[in-house]
This record gives structure tokens, C-alpha cells and sequence, in this order.
């Protein structure tokens, strides 16, 4: 399996063809080993998928092999005692390596479920080409396991994604008398720092303390001697599980209208938040078969980024799709590495739970 990680961090990923010639070579490798694999298209990248089990649930394991730009010398792995660096050793060929190794590993007889294998090559340009077009075309499942690098803990929940676009309008007024102007971009600066004062942003949940708000982009203003009548200011908004995005649009809204200040918000396309919870038949199962495997108590959390998990639970109401894979640092970094015994770890934990009653 180790020696399969490797073989895939070799390979250059980094582009559309690069992704597409390891997702060829993790088909070979599963067919080699006897499975029956179906390599799929859409828009030019490639995905696959094979099946094994049967009965009236399913699980999926999803994984990506297309990786960020790295230095060339990050495509040569380098094994340090526990550690194997490379570019994609942590995000995530480590746990697709663990994935493929752990399906070809399953016992039938023992398998009271069906297990699906997905592996996908555009998770880090937004997975809309193969994750989302899977489950489009019905590869879904009951629980699904996408195999990032957590540190062997459980990402139950994700942070939903709502972008806003909103433009500030003033009053374009002489430099010299700006009284007589509505200055665009103050009015922004004034709203701004009331946002964080909001009732949305001093809530918390079990997993997270409050939610993500980023100004990333403003515009405005192209010379001295005028009042700017218009400042265009976009918010990235992370929410979390149980915050209802109409609700903060509002917030939002009202502030300008109490604050006398004329703005316009429109909405950019949202992902949804994940908010599966502790009592999820699957994740209780989980837990017990993590204790079992590793005598590690499992550790649950919320990740803040959205994954290709979005996809899986955007069908179930935003439940029931996970991340979860082996412990490493400094992914989309220079010295990305993971854990070879999180490798094997995450391996058995995921043949222990497909085989579990
Ligand atoms: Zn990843």
C-alpha cells in the first residue's frame, strides 16, 4: 500500500492530464488485483468507480487524486521514519492509496452492505466535474467517507458557503466640499465594522465557537479630488450547522437600513452547511470501530472549508457524508507529508467498518 502512495505521488497531477493519467493508473492497479472497475468522463476528467457487496445500504468512499502545484522535487517521496513527504502524500493519495488497498482487502462473505470506491480528479478546482456529476448520475450512498487528511478524527459537520456581493451607493460631491457628498466608501467602512457586532456572528454550536466572516474584496474610488458614490464590497460567510443563511442576509439588510446606508446585496452561489450529528447510526459505529482498531477514543469536529462532501449530503439533507483519512501537516504546503501508520490505521478502520454488523 505504501509502495502504491508512492507510485501515486510520482505522478504529476497537478493539471487536468496529470490528474487523468493517476486516476488511469489506480484503474489499472484495481483491475490488475481482480476488481471490476468502470472508468467514467465528463468534460474531459475522468472518474472511477467499482462496487463489491451487496444488501440494502450502501457506503461510499470518495477520494481525489488531482493535487495543488508543487515544486518538482515534491513529486519524489521521501520516507523519514514515520513520515512520507510529497506533494499529495497528506491530500489526499494517502488516503486514496488506503481506500484502494482496503477495497481490494474485503471479504465478501463478510460484507452484510455494499461498499462503493469512487475516485475523482478536480476536488481542489471545486469538484463540480466528477464528485457532483457522480451523484448526478445516482452514485450516492446511505454514509459516505471522504478520505482527507483529518488526523484520524472525524469531520461530522462542515460550515455552509455564502458569498455576497454588495454595492454601497453615495453621493459623488467636490473633494474639497465633501459634505455635500455621500462618501461610498466610508459608509462601507462604517457598515463593515458594525457586521461584527451582528447576533448571527456571536452564536456557537458544539463544534464550532462562531462562524467564518472574510472581507476579501473591495472596490472603490479612483481619484482624489471626488467623493466616491460607489464602493462594491463581496463577504465570504462560513455558517455554521443550524444557521439559516436567509437569516443573515436579513441581518445584514436591516444593518444598512438602520445605519441610513443605501446598499444593494446579491447572492453568489452557496454551498450548504454538513450537519450530521453524534447520533448518526454511522458515525456511532464508527466510533466503536476506531476504539477497536486503534484503542484511540474518537475525536469528532467541525471542519471549516466545504469538500466534495457537500455533494454526497446535498441529497440527504446535508447529512450522512463525512471527512475522515489519515494524519499528516502541511497539505498545499512545501513539506507536506503524512503519517505512514495513519495510513495503515485509516486502512483497517475503513475494512473494520465495512465489515461491522
Ligand atoms: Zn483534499
Amino acid at each position: 500500500m505504501i509502495e502504491l502512495l508512492k507510485d501515486l505521488i510520482k505522478i504529476q497531477s497537478d493539471s487536468k492530464e496529470g490528474a487523468n493519467e493517476a486516476l488511469l493508473f489506480c484503474a489499472e492497479w484495481l483491475k490488475e488485483k481482480g476488481e471490476a472497475v468502470t472508468v467514467h468522463d465528463n468534460n474531459g476528467y475522468k472518474m472511477l468507480t467499482s462496487a463489491k457487496g451487496k444488501g440494502a445500504e450502501t457506503i461510499v468512499w470518495n477520494g481525489h487524486v488531482d493535487v495543488v502545484p508543487g515544486h518538482e522535487e515534491q513529486f519524489n517521496p521521501i520516507v523519514e521514519q514515520d513520515r512520507l513527504y510529497g506533494r499529495g502524500a497528506a491530500d489526499m493519495k494517502a488516503g486514496v492509496a488506503a481506500m484502494m488497498q482496503a477495497f481490494v482487502d474485503l471479504d465478501r462473505s463478510k460484507l452484510a452492505r455494499s461498499v462503493q470506491l469512487h475516485i475523482v480528479t478536480d476536488e481542489e478546482t471545486g469538484g463540480r466535474n466528477t464528485s457532483k456529476w457522480l451523484v448526478e448520475q445516482g452514485y450516492t450512498g446511505d454514509f459516505v467517507i471522504c478520505g482527507e487528511p483529518t488526523g484520524l478524527k472525524v469531520g461530522l459537520q462542515s460550515k455552509g458557503v455564502l458569498q455576497l456581493d454588495m454595492t454601497f451607493k453615495g453621493k459623488p460631491a467636490h473633494g474639497s466640499r465633501p459634505w455635500e457628498g455621500i462618501n461610498a466608501i466610508e459608509s462601507a467602512m462604517k457598515f463593515h465594522m458594525a457586521v461584527a457586532d451582528l447576533p448571527f456572528q456571536k452564536e456557537s454550536t458544539e463544534y464550532y465557537e462562531k462562524p467564518s466572516v472574510n472581507l476579501p474584496i473591495i472596490k472603490a474610488g479612483d481619484r482624489y479630488n471626488v467623493v466616491p458614490d460607489i464602493c462594491e464590497m463581496s463577504y465570504d460567510i462560513r455558517y455554521m450547522p443550524g444557521q439559516k443563511k436567509e437569516e443573515i442576509i436579513r441581518q445584514l439588510v436591516d444593518l444598512a437600513k438602520t445605519l441610513d446606508i443605501e446598499m444593494d446585496c446579491k447572492k453568489e452561489e452557496t454551498a450548504p452547511a454538513l450537519t450530521t450529528t453524534k447520533e448518526n447510526p454511522y458515525i456511532q459505529n464508527l466510533q466503536n470501530v476506531i476504539l477497536t482498531t486503534t484503542g484511540q477514543k474518537p475525536i469528532l469536529f467541525g471542519q471549516h472549508g466545504a469538500a466534495d462532501t457537500q455533494y454526497y449530503a446535498a441529497v440527504q439533507g446535508g447529512e450522512g457524508a463525512i471527512e475522515f483519512g489519515p494524519s499528516g501537516d502541511d497539505w498545499h504546503g512545501n513539506a507536506e507529508y503524512v503519517l505512514i501508520s495513519s495510513v495503515h490505521a485509516f486502512k483497517d478502520i475503513l475494512v473494520a467498518l465495512a465489515h461491522s454488523k
